[in-house]
């Protein structure tokens, strides 16, 4: 509690001071995330990059940077990239957690005790971010969030943006009031942001894929059987030429799905960016802007087709692309800018397909092995309700309300089966979580699975039991068409490993392999702009800038 109290009152005081500045101080700062984006398809297709990823990768670029905690999921990877923080401090330690006292779960961006089910917001997120830390320092400086998706968009524009958007299906790009400015400026700008699409699609359906696959990608069209699933591999995928057909198609939950799992969604995603950049002159003002950007089709692609086929090399073929006509169009603004792009997690493949590569993966599932624990532990100790709650198999929640010692005894009897089970690599119980703090500066490439299960825990949050499953275990058995094929969310490197590139034009060329993590990203860029941080968990990049004060030596 008094790290806690220390920790607010420096952040109100907002300690430390901006280095000597070596190149023109960026007046925008454009902070991207590619949802899924891991290391190992980075790396994958780097070398057929053309537009905007090639650009990226000019810069200073660590191809295999972390999010260094256990629980890889959109919303605590989002919630680390612009505040400096792990997961544990930012207080999103999922998309979502069992909350004792409603005993319900709830939402990483969900609005307590309120009854508009679309009302969303930063309320849980516990620490500010590099935009608030901007509109501290100079109230007229712009903040803007844009995502397909609402937690990712939330996450990034933090406390007090100027226009926080993201996708709603059959809807178009939407706000709340509990998010941001929600005035009539702002909802105009929505409805003509949507208005444009919209006309634009009822002259003629939208192309969700290049009629054409790459020439690079072509070796990867394969048919595949994911579970019960039949995947031809070809791109387009199957089913998403037919959704934009039917008349109406636009209100479909076929076309939908389509569009979110389709490049589409990323170029409207950054459509919207570039508007507002020109719309608000962003950079022309004498303080820096902040544009963050979240593109999740990588993620539904990843999710639905898996990360190792033609549809993903085509998905990150269409994102190169788009990335580069948005940075084109940032250019015309002659603006001194500075992107940062990065990735919230990363993913595994299908475990049907890492088969075929020689790697052991298995599809479990997760409810059935929950269901058995709870049958279990009823009969161990003659229990008349489940006493373990689990929407993630990963974290368990023990439930034995205001019998402390009946707690312990369901909690010990939980643990020992679950460390019988053939699937599970590890069991660990809240208290030594609790205890795994990392010492300072270890790298995020050698901490054990208690220390990144630390990075991810909160004492009012966490769950009470850590399962670990083996390496490149999948979660679920997918039944029909439209079903996950693979995910992602473990403790695993393949999970955490994601790419942080830093350009700006003029910046120097140099590929890194330091360890760096995310939680870097928003100190550096503070440092870089001259804007003063209250105490985080990432360290400025030395690399990136001589930084005052201690950076991260050697990176
Ligand atoms: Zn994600």
């Amino acid at each position: 509690m008094r790290f806690y109290l220390l920790r607010l009152l420096a952040m109100l005081s907002l300690v430390g001071a901006p280095a000597a500045s070596a190149a023109p101080t960026p007046r925008l700062v454009i902070a991207i995330s590619v949802d899924q984006f891991s290391s190992e398809v980075y790396a994958r297709y780097r070398e057929n990059y053309s537009a905007g990823l090639k650009r990226l990768s000019s810069g200073i670029a660590f191809p295999v940077g972390y999010q260094s905690h256990a629980t890889t999921e959109t919303c605590p990877g989002h919630s680390t990239i612009l505040t400096g923080d792990h997961p544990s401090h930012t207080g999103i330690i999922g998309n979502s957690w069992f909350d004792r006292n409603s005993g319900s779960t709830v939402y990483c961006v969900e609005v307590a005790g309120n009854n508009d089910p679309r009302a969303r917001g930063p309320q849980k997120l516990r620490v500010t971010t590099l935009g608030d830390w901007i509109k501290q320092a100079h109230p007229r400086s712009r903040v803007v969030a844009i995502s397909g998706k609402d937690r990712a968009a939330i996450m990034m524009g933090g406390h007090k943006p100027d226009l926080v958007a993201w996708w709603v299906d059959g809807v178009g790009f939407e706000t709340s009031q509990y998010a941001g400015r929600a005035d009539d400026e702002i909802q105009n700008i929505l409805e003509r942001e949507n208005a444009g699409f919209a006309k634009a699609w009822s002259s003629a359906p939208p192309t969700l894929w290049p009629a054409q696959v790459p020439a690079y990608c072509q070796s990867l069209v394969k048919p595949h059987h994911f579970g019960d699933i039949d995947v031809n591999g070809k791109v387009p995928p199957t089913g998403a030429v037919e959704a934009t057909a039917a008349p109406g198609f636009a209100s479909r939950k076929e076309f939908q799905g389509a569009f979110r799992a389709s490049p589409l969604s990323d170029t409207l995603a950054l459509d919207f960016a570039a508007n507002m950049a020109e719309r608000w002159k962003l950079g022309s003002r004498r303080n820096t802007d902040l544009l963050a950007i979240s593109l999740s089709a990588t993620d539904y692609v990843g999710h639905l087709y898996g990360n190792g086929g033609a549809e993903m090399c085509a998905q990150i073929h269409a994102l190169d692309q788009s990335l580069g006509a948005f940075l084109h169009r940032i250019d015309r603004l002659s603006v001194p800018y500075l992107v940062v792009l990065t990735a919230d997690h990363g993913a595994a493949d299908a475990p049907e397909r890492l088969k075929e590569h020689g790697i052991t993966a298995e599809r479990v599932d997760g409810g059935a092995v929950i269901r058995a624990l709870n049958q279990h532990l009823r009969h161990a100790l003659s229990l008349d309700s489940d006493p373990i709650i689990a929407d993630d198999a990963q974290l368990l929640y023990v439930s034995s309300p205001g019998d402390a010692r009946l707690a312990r005894r369901i909690s010990s009897e939980a643990v020992n089966w679950l460390r019988q089970q053939s699937s599970v690599e590890a069991v660990l119980t809240r208290d030594a979580v609790a205890a795994a703090a990392p010492v300072a500066g270890k790298s995020p490439a050698e901490l054990t699975l208690a220390e990144r299960l630390n990075e991810s825990f909160n004492p009012d949050r966490s769950a009470d039991i850590f399962v670990e499953f083996k390496k490149y275990t999948t979660f679920g058995w997918p039944h029909r068409q439209g079903a996950s094929v693979a995910g992602h969310g473990s403790p695993w490197d393949y999970d955490r490993q994601v790419p942080i590139l830093f350009w700006w034009r003029g910046a120097p060329s140099k590929t890194s392999s330091a360890p760096v993590e995310t939680v870097d990203i928003a100190p550096t860029i503070a440092n870089m702009i001259g804007i003063a941080t209250p105490p985080v968990d990432g360290h400025c990049l030395s690399r990136v800038r001589i930084c005052s004060g201690k950076g991260a030596p050697g990176n």
